[in-house]
């Protein structure tokens, strides 16, 4: 058994028992971990206000072998603001909610980290429209993830400038020019909806949005605008087809977030 001490956010809390919650801690040190807290849901705990989902801490963990428990735990930021609205906080739910999936144990992945606690800090502070962070987040976090796509060029031809379809499973723009050429069979193909063939149509003010978002330094992500609402659509229905596919999978706080933003 061992003391060690990192910084983590939690992405979700379970109760557990009468007084006890498990944590699920995105760590600087040692990735994705469960954590007990013992004791947080009675009101003389000193772990009760770090031991809710979004609050990220400085802790002090026992470990024994892969178990950890919360031996302190001192609170750095609860994004408190994110709780004063349900729009903001389905959408900082869903992040959380991608993040546990996608954490490891035992994997430090501080740049998934940062760029969690930046998109909490936008929302908190509502200083971007949500589907900016939301859709900078996804299609970041699928770049940390080793899917990071290629937008600047036809994969085909090498050309930059001109209009292109993004081929969403594997990663690369091709332009309209060599989309005409394609043999019959890959065309068949698309039709049959097998699931190397889903592409988007990218416009070019969200084409440069997305690359942006991919290739800046991770603390000026949020630092671009596009003011045309179409362009803003399609960002925002690309990043999230993208980081789907990827993960091959659907996400309830997405599903929760969009039933809400519908209304
Ligand atoms: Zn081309």
């Amino acid at each position: 058994m061992a003391l060690v001490k990192t910084r983590g956010l939690v992405v979700r809390v379970v109760d557990y028992g009468e007084k006890d919650r498990i944590l699920t801690v995105l760590t600087e040190d040692f990735g994705l971990i469960t954590a007990m807290a013992n004791g947080s849901r009675t009101l003389k705990s000193r772990t009760l206000i770090a031991a809710e989902q979004f609050c990220y801490s400085q802790y002090i963990l026992f470990k024994n072998k892969d178990r950890y428990t919360v031996r302190e735990v001192e609170l750095i930021e609860s994004f408190f603001d994110l709780r004063t609205d349900i729009e903001r906080m389905a959408l900082a739910g869903y992040l959380c909610e991608v993040v546990s999936h996608v954490g490891t144990e035992n994997m430090p992945d501080v740049p998934l980290l940062r760029l969690t606690l930046n998109a909490l800090y936008a929302i908190s502070r509502g200083s971007y429209p949500l589907w900016q962070i939301k859709g900078s987040f996804e299609i970041r976090a699928a770049a940390i993830l080793g899917f990071m796509p290629a937008l600047n060029a036809c994969d085909r031809c090498g050309e930059e400038g001109a209009d292109v379809v993004l081929d969403v499973m594997n990663g690369v723009v091709i332009c309209e020019k060599c989309r005409n050429l394609q043999s019959a069979e890959e065309r068949e193909a698309e039709l049959d909806g097998s699931k190397s063939a889903i592409s988007c149509f990218l416009r070019p003010g969200a084409r440069a949005a997305l690359y942006y978002a991919v290739e800046c330094p991770l603390e000026k992500i949020l630092s671009f605008r596009l003011d045309d609402a179409e362009e803003q659509r399609n960002f925002a229905y690309v990043a999230e087809t993208y980081l789907l596919n990827q993960l091959e999978t659907g996400f309830k706080t997405l599903d929760f977030y969009k039933s809400i933003i519908s209304v």
